[in-house]
């Protein structure tokens, strides 16, 4: 989501005459565009705030914009002042406005303070332009904030309550995405399958999607596992546009914690879901995040998530120590877990979530799988896509030109070489790829 809302920021400031630069020290405007869902967030905005005051030019503006700019625009203008402008996510399409009011202020005053941390009545969506492509993949968002209300989560804080585009607005879109090039679309919101811009779900909107000319890929990201309707399990087995892969994080395995975070399911409600998406798309490829120490998890509640982790086997996963964020219940909460307990049971956790990788990539050692070439590899002659379970693939051209050959394209790959991160394999028209010392030390 901050990726593509970065990239919607630069749309939006083309007009106005800004590029992007490569470096920070080469721009005009610098905007910080913040997460909070990592630990330490607000420190860590701070102090690169810091590094960018004593780096910058004067007269370069400081903007700081993101989910820690929603939660503490007031307080990044008392312990920040030399920042020019904070603004939230709901706000982006007024960019151009609020640069050119900083900037006027600034001449007026010698400084400018301008914050625009509100949830605005109209859609910023309905007046962004039209999203610049750069590749075969693109993200195209349909849905944004959050109603659940987990305790540990701060974005129902930061991005507001759920809302969806209409599947009108949606659906032009992503027909301008592939009219421009695009071949695979990434569908996000911070509760996705909860998007009710169509009368039948995101299952509609894939339905209707699916008919888009050209558009071999459709992936969706992220779910909550209450919003896993049937009929969005059946679209799974129905439109082959869809990718066998899912992102569906479940943050535990223990039932009592589940309750705790506010999830509003147990382990037992997720696995059926799990094996009614597998009954109807057999290959199906499986990831989720994991919080652990969260405040009350007690060893057997860990060994319910290990247990629950074993029972799935999952392609990745996301997994990460619990942290407090400010105003959260669980931040409050009175039994929170040491931190030296936290890393042990995060270390074994990622431990039999790697084994899970490995062992889902080695599977497909010998296969030919389709790989669509999003980017040039870091190595030459290299270039890197991804598998339709989402799997990074590389492959070593023996020139240049072939590697430019099947940039932007889905080609049958057959696969070589499988490690934790990567696979690597051959063209089908014989183009060896090469396991690279590198590949292999990374492995
Ligand atoms: S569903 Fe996701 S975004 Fe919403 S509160 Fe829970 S963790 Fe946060």
């Amino acid at each position: 989501m901050n990726v593509y809302d970065s990239a919607r920021m630069a749309d939006v400031m083309a007009p106005e005459g800004y590029v992007s630069t490569e470096t920070a020290d080469d721009a005009d405007l610098v905007i910080l565009n913040t997460c909070h869902i990592r630990e330490k967030a607000a420190e860590k905005v701070y102090s690169e705030l810091g590094r960018l005051r004593d780096s910058e030019e004067d007269g370069t503006m400081i903007a700081v914009a993101g989910c820690v700019a929603q939660a503490e625009g007031d307080e990044i203008m008392r312990r920040a002042p030399y920042v020019d402008l904070v603004v939230g996510p709901q706000s982006y399409h007024r960019l151009p406005k609020l640069v050119a009011g900083a900037v006027a202020e600034r001449d007026r005053s010698g400084r400018s303070r301008v914050i625009d941390t509100d949830f605005p009545a109209e859609s910023k969506f309905d007046f962004m332009p039209a999203a610049q492509v750069s590749g075969p993949s693109a993200f195209l968002t349909i849905q944004e904030g959050c109603d659940k209300f987990c305790a540990f989560c701060v974005v129902p804080y930061t991005r507001g309550a759920e809302f969806s585009r209409p599947v009108d607005a949606v659906l032009n879109e992503a027909q301008q995405l592939v009219s421009d090039g695009v071949i695979e679309i990434t569908l996000l919101g911070q509760n996705v399958n909860a998007y009710h811009g169509d009368d039948d779900g995101l299952a509609g909107l894939i339905r209707k999607l699916s008919v888009i000319n050209g558009l071999e890929r459709i992936r969706y990201t992220t779910s909550h596992p209450r919003d896993m309707t049937p009929d969005l399990i059946a679209v799974h087995g129905e439109v082959p546009q869809l990718m066998p892969y899912l992102h569906l994080p479940i943050q535990s395995g223990s039932d009592s914690i589940l309750a705790r975070m506010n999830r509003k399911h147990g382990a037992d409600d997720y696995l059926k879901t799990i094996d009614a998406l597998r009954a109807v798309r057999p290959d199906i490829a499986l990831s989720s995040d994991f919080i652990v120490g969260h405040p009350g998890e007690t060893d057997a509640d860990f060994d319910a998530t290990m247990a629950l982790i074993k029972n799935v086997e999952y392609a990745q996963a996301y997994s990460f120590k619990y942290s407090k964020r400010p105003g959260t219940p669980a931040s409050d909460m009175d039994d929170q877990i040491p931190e030296e307990v936290k890393s042990d049971r995060l270390a074994a956790l990622q431990a039999l979530l790697n084994e899970q990788q490995l062992a889902f990539n080695k599977q497909t050692i010998g296969a030919a799988i389709p790989v669509l070439f999003e980017r040039r590899g870091k190595l030459p002659n290299q270039i890197a896509g991804r598998s339709p379970c989402m799997q990074a693939v590389h492959v070593t051209c023996p020139t240049e030109e072939a590697a430019d050959r099947y940039f932007g394209k889905t080609v049958p790959i057959h696969i070589t070489d499988a490690f934790a991160n990567s696979l690597t394999g051959t063209l089908d028209d014989g183009v060896a790829a090469e396991s690279t010392q590198r590949e292999s030390a990374r492995a």
